[in-house]
């Protein structure tokens, strides 16, 4: 081997390192000022940097991530099965908005070219969305889509494209129950992204349990007859499919051409409604794309834009930090309340934050989900908590939020969606082709040889920061920029090949 190797100690404290370079460092590797390898350890892996006895505390991040399953000499690979997992921290007593950072100087003169939305919002893509009201009309919308998409999207250049809002919600569920609000204002509110311009169309049933007076709020649309924004198959005038498909492209015409008389302005940066998370991470998400992100947020933020973090189980294990860091005490009840919320949903399942790590993020480094979420929250930057939203709520404040949602990388972003969110990023270690239709998704890799590997899909490299080429706030600050082209219109590698994941929406209410 003739690289020299490499580590990162992420805190003084730290009894392990990660080691940084493409293939991990084989057994006999003497470390710069550390131990000598005593086993090969992989790329993203740990190694023990002096003698832990059984029980000894293993720190990251400064934190305990766990403790020796049993004694660990120095220079060995510190892998999952020799850590215990420490509990999760209660949610009495913690600290209270007590360390809320100062603010930070504003960053001003940056902007994107977006579309003005009616109601304030700016969009980043101008898409016409067909809202559903129930998977049962699923299949009539696809041969619609397709039909609009072949014969109508060709006579309205200025449109960048049209998207199904498809989901199982709808009926066959337990619609009155506590929980059924959080489907339906999700739906409600990604029908009124910012970048779907403010058309609301509607394709309905008829006998479906959510209609669509319960779905919109009040004169959103004109609902039912000639010339509105919804079409019901059951109606009488329906007669065979091909009427129903053609209700369909006629009321999307109609809307496409509203919608291709609007033209892109420019618009200062505090418009942008981001969305961060993380999915396939492994333990240089937590080194390079992560604190990338996290520098990113803090620009944004000083910017005046929205910057949203979530992932619940990604956070738990930092709720004292986060706690401490809300602006208002209001603030940190808020996000205690989500927290709590969100166990008594895990214990209900007979489950907890441990089932988020996946076989994926353990072969890539992570032992725990202590240690994943140390690394998760960093994309947060270090701003004060501004704002807390619950599942599906949409975003009313700017500045950095944390938007409660599940840490499944659909979810999240349907979640997100409904937030407000007209541009997401996401940071990925093990490496997926994620993708949304209804905004633009900024990839950013962990590592060199992902992005090597995936260079048509990944958008952005933070690997150059463990390969030593870039610090972590040139990468913030290139991520940054990248977001206003994109917000403009530049395409992400997903919109270019066409990729996009389905919504999924978060449904913790019965089925029936
Ligand atoms: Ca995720």
């Amino acid at each position: 081997m003739n690289e020299q190797p490499r580590t990162v100690r992420m805190h003084p404290r730290d009894n392990v390192a990660v080691v940084l370079n493409d293939g991990g460092l084989p057994a006999g590797t003497a470390l710069p000022g550390g131990p000598v390898l005593r086993e090969k350890v992989p790329q993203a892996h740990k190694v023990a940097l002096s003698d832990l006895a059984p029980d000894d505390e293993v720190l990251r991040y400064g934190v305990v991530i766990g403790r020796a399953a049993r004694a660990i000499p120095a220079g060995s690979w510190v892998h999952e099965r020799l850590l215990k997992m420490p509990d999760a921290r209660p949610l009495e007593g913690l600290p209270i908005a007590n360390a809320v950072p100062p603010l930070m100087p504003p960053l001003e003169g940056y902007t994107f070219e977006g579309y003005r939305n009616a109601d304030g919002s700016v969009g980043t893509r101008n898409l016409l969305a067909i809202t559903t009201t129930v998977q049962c009309v699923a299949g009539v919308l696809d041969v619609a889509l397709a039909r609009i998409r072949r014969e109508l999207l060709p006579k309205y250049p200025h449109v960048d494209g049209v998207v199904g809002l498809e989901h199982g919600y709808g009926c066959g569920v337990a619609i009155d129950a506590p929980d059924a609000h959080i489907p339906i204002r999700t739906l409600r509110h990604i029908s009124l992204n910012p970048n779907f311009g403010g058309e609301v169309m509607v394709l309905s049933l008829g006998c479906e349990k959510l209609q669509p007076e319960r779905l919109l709020p009040p004169g959103s649309i004109p609902i039912g007859g000639e010339g509105s924004g919804h079409v019901r198959l059951q109606d009488e005038q329906h007669v065979g499919f091909a009427s129903m498909v053609d209700a369909v492209l006629a009321t999307a015409e109609r809307h496409l051409a509203r919608l291709d008389r609007r033209r892109r302005e420019t618009v200062p940066a505090s418009e942008l409604v981001v969305g961060v998370q993380c999915g396939g991470s492994d333990a240089l998400s937590g080194i390079t794309a992560n604190p990338a992100v996290g520098a990113c947020t803090d620009l944004l933020v000083r910017a005046g834009a929205t910057v949203m973090f979530s992932e619940v189980t990604e956070v738990r294990d930092a709720i004292d930090q986060l706690t401490a860091r809300a602006a208002t005490p209001a603030i940190a009840q808020q996000m205690i309340d989500q927290m709590a919320w969100y166990d008594a949903y895990l214990a209900r399942g007979g489950s907890d934050r441990s089932a988020n790590t996946t076989p994926g993020n353990k072969a890539g480094g992570l032992s725990n989900i202590v240690e994943k979420a140390m690394g998760s929250i960093v994309k947060s930057g270090s701003a004060p908590i501004a704002g807390v939203l619950g599942p599906g709520e949409k975003a009313t404040t700017r500045g950095l939020l944390y938007a409660a949602t599940p840490a499944s990388d659909f979810i999240c972003g349907t979640l997100q969606l409904a937030a407000g969110m007209n541009v997401h990023v996401f940071t990925t270690g093990r490496g997926t082709p994620y993708g949304l239709e209804a905004c633009p998704v900024v990839k950013v890799a962990t590592r060199t040889d992902l992005a090597r590997r995936w260079h048509d899909l990944m958008d952005l490299n933070a690997g150059r920061i463990a390969d030593g080429e870039a610090s972590i706030d040139e990468m913030g600050m290139e991520l940054f920029r990248l977001l206003l082209d994109t917000a403009s219109g530049r395409r992400t590698w997903a919109e270019h090949h066409g990729l996009a994941n389905g919504l999924v929406l978060f449904n913790p209410a019965p089925v029936t």
